[in-house]
């Protein structure tokens, strides 16, 4: 099982993260985050549509501007991922260290 799949089905709570949002560390020692680059449908590349981040409840939420667009907005339009650390003052967007979650997802 993988790290982030443990304790996520807490009693009572339906609503589940999709993961643990990824850290690194840069050269000067501050914490960036990583931010997947593709939606969470896997349609659209976040560096061109946009997107937004904001964290509620433990968790950073990364909206796909074109899903949260659409008419109607398209599920799954945003990712959740649990922050295990405050919320990193940067962030970038990859796509390499949520190669295995975006897999587990497709599976579904
Ligand atoms: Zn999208």
């Amino acid at each position: 099982m993988p790290a982030y799949a443990a304790g996520m089905d807490a009693p009572g709570s339906t609503w589940k993260p999709d993961g643990d949002l990824i850290y690194r560390t840069d050269r000067y020692g501050g914490r960036v985050g990583i931010l997947p680059a593709t939606c969470r449908n896997g349609e659209h590349s976040l560096h061109t549509v946009g997107y937004r981040a904001h964290d509620s409840e433990g968790c950073l939420r990364i909206v796909c501007q074109a899903c949260i667009s659409h008419v109607p907005p398209r599920l799954n339009n945003y990712w959740a991922l649990r922050l295990t650390e405050p919320t990193p003052p940067r962030a970038e967007l990859d796509d390499s260290p949520y190669e295995e979650l975006r897999r587990t997802l497709r599976s579904k």
